[in-house]
């Protein structure tokens, strides 16, 4: 909910900019018309383009702030009216305007091909910075993602989303709730044809006033706004109350059946190479419970039953060690270049001086090139029943950060504490914890 507030703000932020900010004139040199669009959760402002000035304040990831000059690695904002300051250019993304995503799941790409490695998915209704545009395909930032999305689902915010806008329900019955998720309460029901008025936006939902009286928030993929750029799809959604209940459980883009079925589950994962890194191994013992169980021991076990469930979904993989031996840190990252590993997955179990601290972390140093493949791992261990899962953090790690390849490390339960040793030490626990992580796998290259 919080983020929908959040890109209403950018979006008044962006008619600010257009209205106050004069375009760039093209000879102007060092001037531009483009905003600096942030891309990490926090980044330091500083005086000078470089580490050692003060930081001025802080920025925070989609945030849009006036570009004035891009130099040495840095570039120079307009972070308060009138006043200036510098960034890391690693942390931005520069752009120009944005646009409204008009498909539901729509793939957000590595790469502007149909083969591109998909690396989310965006709602309709979303907002996203336009970086550059390729043929068929646009470059986009969508809440601090990178990627290509096909620019035939996109129109330009400015023809979209201007105040109220009319939709026709087009599903057989649809649920009005009291909040923007499936989980909410609900108030009551439309029919289709109903025509409601669509008085606010959110990622996959629509806050709409009925004709009868009747107001809330409906899933926005069984509302056809009237009057907006015609859907083909759209027109061909949910005839019939069962498809409905189905699309309203799993992802409404019908192309994502077709694709898991005609491609299956066993070859899910072929031609891709899973580097597994088992943490820590012969002098380095890791992590020890109170009752003696070497963080090491575990995380050769999990790594080995991994292997197995990843091989039987056709993907190659590897092993930075099989035994109980010392692998240095920088021989592990190696690896996963020298085998051009699709990801690299290190494994964990974790420690910490408070005993009471539990359950499972998943950690990405990378924006980019780790986030998509860590998110991938949110539903899958939440689902674990366990161990609570303490959700998807930035992580310092070496094998992380000097890693060029999309990588993650999994922190899978305290050793530290008893009961979470306890559990992790069992057969139950690896079989579960290592069929998650395949699925986040599986679901990462789907
Ligand atoms: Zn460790």
């Amino acid at each position: 909910m919080r983020r929908g507030i959040w890109l209403a703000l950018l979006f008044c932020l962006l008619w600010l900019a257009a209205a106050a900010w004069p375009v760039g004139a093209k000879g102007e040199s060092g001037k531009t018309a483009q905003l600096a669009v942030v891309t990490a959760d926090q980044v330091n402002v500083r005086q000078g383009p470089g580490v050692p000035y003060r930081p001025l304040a802080n920025v925070h990831r989609g945030e849009a702030y006036r570009l004035i000059e891009v130099k040495d690695g840095w570039v120079n904002i307009e972070w308060k009216p009138n006043r200036t300051g510098w960034i890391a250019a690693r942390y931005v993304a520069l752009a120009k305007e944005t646009a409204i995503v008009q498909e539901n799941r729509l793939r957000l790409r590595q790469e502007p091909s149909r083969d591109g490695r998909i690396i989310g998915h965006l709602a309709r209704g979303e907002t996203v910075w336009i970086i550059k545009e390729d043929g068929e395909w646009t470059e986009v930032i969508a809440d601090g993602a990178i990627g290509w999305v096909s620019s035939a689902y996109l129109t330009a915010a400015r023809e979209s989303s201007i105040s109220h806008q009319t939709g026709i329900v087009n599903a057989s019955s649809l649920n009005v709730r009291a909040e923007p998720s499936l989980k909410a309460a609900r108030v009551g029901r439309l029919v289709r044809g109903e025509e409601v008025e669509i008085v606010e936006k959110k990622p996959g939902w629509y806050k709409i006033a009925s004709q009868t009286g009747l107001d809330g928030w409906v899933s926005s993929a069984y509302v056809q706004v009237k009057g907006g750029q015609a859907n083909e799809k759209e027109a061909e959604a949910p005839q019939s109350a069962d498809r409905s209940l189905l699309s309203a459980i799993a992802p409404s883009d019908s192309r994502l059946y077709v694709d898991s079925w005609t491609r299956g589950p066993v070859q899910a994962l072929a031609g891709k190479t899973i580097v597994l890194d088992a943490g820590h191994g012969g002098k380095d013992g890791g992590a020890q419970s109170v009752d003696g169980i070497k963080e090491k021991e575990l995380t050769l076990e999990t790594a080995k039953l991994l292997k197995n469930k990843l091989q039987s979904y056709g993907a190659r993989v590897v092993l930075t060690r099989s035994s109980d031996e010392y692998v240095p840190l920088s021989a592990r990252v190696a690896m996963a270049r020298l085998y051009q590993a699709d990801a690299f997955i290190s494994l964990h179990y974790d420690s910490a001086d408070d005993q009471q601290a539990s359950g499972i972390t998943v950690y990405y140093y990378d924006r980019f090139a780790d986030y998509g493949l860590a998110q991938s791992f949110e539903d899958p261990l939440s689902r674990l029943a366990a161990l609570p899962f303490r959700g998807v953090a930035f992580g310092d790690y070496y094998v992380l950060r000097e890693n060029d390849r999309p990588s993650v490390l999994l922190e899978l339960g305290y050793v530290s504490n008893r009961t979470d040793a306890a559990t992790v030490a069992t057969d139950g626990y690896q079989e579960a914890v290592t069929a998650a992580i395949a699925d986040a796998v599986r679901h990462y290259f789907e």
